[in-house]
C-alpha cells in the first residue's frame, strides 16, 4: 500500500496532495457532520492527464477512489471510507483515496456565439456565473452554496436551485462532458451541440451519478442571454393552496419570465428575525410567503409593471394578503437573503430532521397539508419549516424539534419521520430526493421507493461501467 501511495504522490507532485492531518480533516466530513470518514490520502490533481494517471494506478491496485468537489453535499456522498459493504458507517476503513478537484479550475473556452462555455470540474459555480456575465451571457444554475460548490459536484449531483422552473437543473444545462472512466481512460464528450441524435446520450449517465461511474473533469455548459430587467416581490399568503394558485396564475400570465417562485413559512421569518437580525418585509404576519422573481433579457421589458399588475389582481381576488415589490437591487437582495439564510438558521433552534422531496407541482398544497398534519399528530409540538422551490414541486420539508426537547433523542427519530413523510410523498407520485442526491443518507431508503427493476438496471449500469466497484463504492447503491 505504501508503494502505491508514493506512486500517487509522484503523479501529482508536492502541490498535489495533503499530508498535514489538519488539512486532511475537512475532507473527512461534510457540513452537516452526519458521518466521519477516513482516507489514506487526499490528492489534488491539476490536469485531466493527472486524474487519468491516478485512476489507472488505483485501478491496477484495486484502490477505491472518492471524488470530491466543494464538499457542500448534504447526503454523505463525498465522505470517504464509509458505507462500504463489510465496513459499515463508522469510517473505520481508510482503504481509499480522495480525489479533490480544486486545482482543475480553468475556464477553457467561452463561445459567446454558440452560447457555450467549457469549464474544468473544479471551477466554483459563482466564478462560472461571473465569467458568463462578463460576456453578456447567463449561466443560470444558482444555489445557496454557489460560492464554494464546484461545477463537477453540481453535475455529479444534478444540482437544482432557484431557477429550475425556467432553465432546468444541471442535467439540462450540460451539452458535453469529459470524464475519466474507472479504468483510467479519458472519454472526450465535450461536444457543443444542441442536436446530436447518435445513439445513447452517454453524458446523462454521469450526470447525477454522484461519482459512482467516473470522474467528471470538464464540461461544456449551455449559456443564455443575460438578464437586463427583473422584478422581485415578497408576498404574504394565507396557506399553501393560495401560494400554488398564485404560482399557476403567475406562470400562465408571464410565461418564461417567471424565473423563481420560492415558498417560505411564517416560522422561518420569525426565526430569521430572532436569530439573524433580519427585517420582516411585510408589516403584518402571514402564515406563508412567496418570493417571486421575473426576469428578461430585454432592457425595457417593463417587468415592474407586469409584477404590479399580477399582485394587484391577486390582491383583489383574495389570493394574496399583502405584498411588496423590491424598489432597488439592494432590497431584492435582502428578500433573497431571507430565503437563502433559512437552512442555516434552523440550527439555532436545536435538532432539525430534513427532507428534500418533490411532488408534482399540482400536488404541493395537498402534500404539505397531509405531511404537516401527520408529523404533528406523531409528535405534538414539532415545528415544521417547509420551504423551497415550490415552483418546481420541490419542498425542503424540515422539522425543527419541539421547544425544550432533548436534541439527541429527537434526532434519533430521524428514520421514523422519514417514513411518515416519504410515504406521503410516494402516494403523491413524488421523489424522496429532489435535488441533494442519495449518497449514503438515502441509500437504503431508496430501495423502498424505487422498483426492483429500476434498482436492477442501476446495478447493471454500475457493473458495466465500473466492474471492480472502485468509484465511490457504497454510495447511491450497494452491489450484491
Ligand atoms: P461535493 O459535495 O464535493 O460532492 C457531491 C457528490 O458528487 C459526491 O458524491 C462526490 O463524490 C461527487 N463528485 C464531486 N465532484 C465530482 C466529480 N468531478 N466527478 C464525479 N463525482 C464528483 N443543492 C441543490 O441541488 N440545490 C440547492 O438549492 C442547494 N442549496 C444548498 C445550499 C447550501 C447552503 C448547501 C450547503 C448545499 C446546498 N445544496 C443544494 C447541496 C450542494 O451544494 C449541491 O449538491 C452541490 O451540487 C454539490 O457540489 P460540490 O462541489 O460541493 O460537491
Amino acid at each position: 500500500m505504501d508503494q502505491i501511495l508514493d506512486r500517487l504522490r509522484q503523479i501529482v507532485g508536492p502541490q498535489g496532495y495533503l499530508s498535514d492531518p489538519a488539512d486532511v480533516a475537512p475532507h473527512l466530513v461534510e457540513g452537516r457532520k452526519l458521518y466521519q470518514g477516513k482516507t489514506a490520502l487526499v490528492l489534488k490533481p491539476a490536469t485531466t492527464a493527472e486524474v487519468a494517471e491516478i485512476v489507472r494506478t488505483c485501478h491496477e491496485a484495486r484502490l477505491p477512489i472518492v471524488p470530491q468537489g466543494g464538499n457542500t453535499g448534504l447526503v454523505g456522498g463525498g465522505v470517504p471510507g464509509i458505507g462500504v459493504p463489510g465496513v459499515g458507517m463508522s469510517g473505520a476503513d481508510g482503504h481509499n483515496v480522495v480525489l479533490a478537484t480544486h486545482r482543475l479550475n480553468r475556464i477553457r473556452e467561452i463561445d459567446a456565439a454558440n452560447f457555450t462555455m467549457t469549464v474544468e470540474a473544479g471551477c466554483i459555480l459563482a466564478t462560472i456565473q461571473e465569467k458568463a456575465l462578463e460576456h453578456d451571457r447567463l449561466f443560470p444554475l444558482s444555489l445557496g452554496a454557489q460560492g464554494s460548490c464546484q461545477i463537477g459536484g453540481n453535475i455529479s449531483t444534478n444540482a437544482g436551485g432557484i431557477q429550475v422552473l425556467r432553465y432546468g437543473n444541471a442535467r439540462e444545462l450540460v451539452l458535453g462532458l469529459e470524464v475519466v472512466l474507472p479504468d483510467g481512460q479519458i472519454w472526450d464528450g465535450l461536444r457543443g451541440l444542441r442536436k446530436d441524435n447518435t445513439g445513447y446520450d452517454l453524458k446523462q449517465l454521469f450526470i447525477g451519478a454522484e461519482g459512482t461511474l467516473g470522474i467528471v473533469t470538464a464540461a461544456k455548459l449551455k449559456l443564455f442571454p443575460a438578464p437586463h430587467d427583473s422584478a422581485t416581490a415578497f408576498v404574504g399568503l394565507a396557506d399553501p393552496e393560495a401560494a400554488m394558485a398564485l404560482f399557476t396564475r403567475a406562470r400562465g400570465a408571464t410565461g418564461d419570465q417567471l424565473t423563481a417562485f420560492e415558498l417560505i413559512p411564517r416560522i422561518g421569518i420569525e426565526m430569521l428575525v430572532e436569530h439573524m437580525g433580519c427585517v420582516d418585509p411585510l408589516g403584518e404576519p402571514h402564515p406563508f410567503y412567496a418570493l417571486i422573481e421575473l426576469s428578461s433579457s430585454h432592457e425595457q421589458a417593463g417587468l415592474g409593471a407586469v409584477m404590479e399588475s399580477l399582485l394587484e389582481r391577486a390582491l383583489e381576488d383574495g389570493l394574496i394578503q399583502d405584498g411588496t415589490i423590491a424598489a432597488s437591487t439592494a432590497q431584492a437582495r435582502a428578500f433573497w437573503h431571507l430565503r437563502e439564510a433559512l437552512p442555516e438558521m434552523q440550527a439555532y433552534e436545536g435538532g432539525s430532521i430534513k427532507h428534500d422531496v418533490s411532488v408534482p407541482v399540482s400536488s404541493v398544497a395537498a402534500f404539505l397539508k397531509e405531511a404537516i398534519a401527520a408529523v404533528t399528530e406523531r409528535l405534538p409540538g414539532i415545528r415544521p419549516v417547509p420551504f423551497g422551490h415550490a415552483g418546481d414541486g420541490n419542498i425542503h420539508f424540515n422539522l425543527t424539534q419541539p421547544k425544550g426537547a432533548d436534541k439527541a433523542a429527537y434526532l434519533a427519530r430521524w428514520g421514523e419521520f422519514n417514513d411518515i413523510v416519504h410515504n406521503i410523498v410516494a402516494r403523491h407520485g413524488g421523489s424522496i430526493s429532489a435535488e441533494h442526491g442519495i449518497g449514503l443518507l438515502k441509500r437504503d431508503e431508496l430501495t423502498h421507493y424505487k422498483s426492483a427493476l429500476e434498482l436492477e438496471l442501476m446495478a447493471r449500469i454500475k457493473r458495466a461501467v465500473d466492474p471492480e466497484n472502485l468509484m465511490n463504492p457504497g454510495k447511491v447503491l450497494v452491489l450484491d
